[in-house]
């Protein structure tokens, strides 16, 4: 079974939930807001308000930032 990993908008809080359904409904188990953003295993989500610093994509060259670099050795 699918497991899916959620953010709460309220609290911000992490959390894993069991979704047995598309259109089962997420709780947060803390506030018990339904206000959860399902967070992609493969991120690949652009939000055009957030951050660059926290989306990560991964195979990004820390030095100079281009995904194309090989030469910076990451
Ligand atoms: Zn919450």
């Amino acid at each position: 079974m699918p497991i899916y990993e959620f953010r709460c908008n309220t609290c911000r809080k992490k959390f894993e939930e069991l979704v047995t359904s598309r259109d089962a409904k997420v709780r947060c188990p803390k506030c018990k807001k339904q206000d959860v953003t399902r967070l992609m295993s493969a991120f690949s989500v652009k939000s055009s308000g957030s951050s660059r610093a926290g989306a990560s994509s991964g195979k990004s060259c820390a030095g100079c930032r281009s995904k194309k670099c090989g030469s910076c050795g990451s």
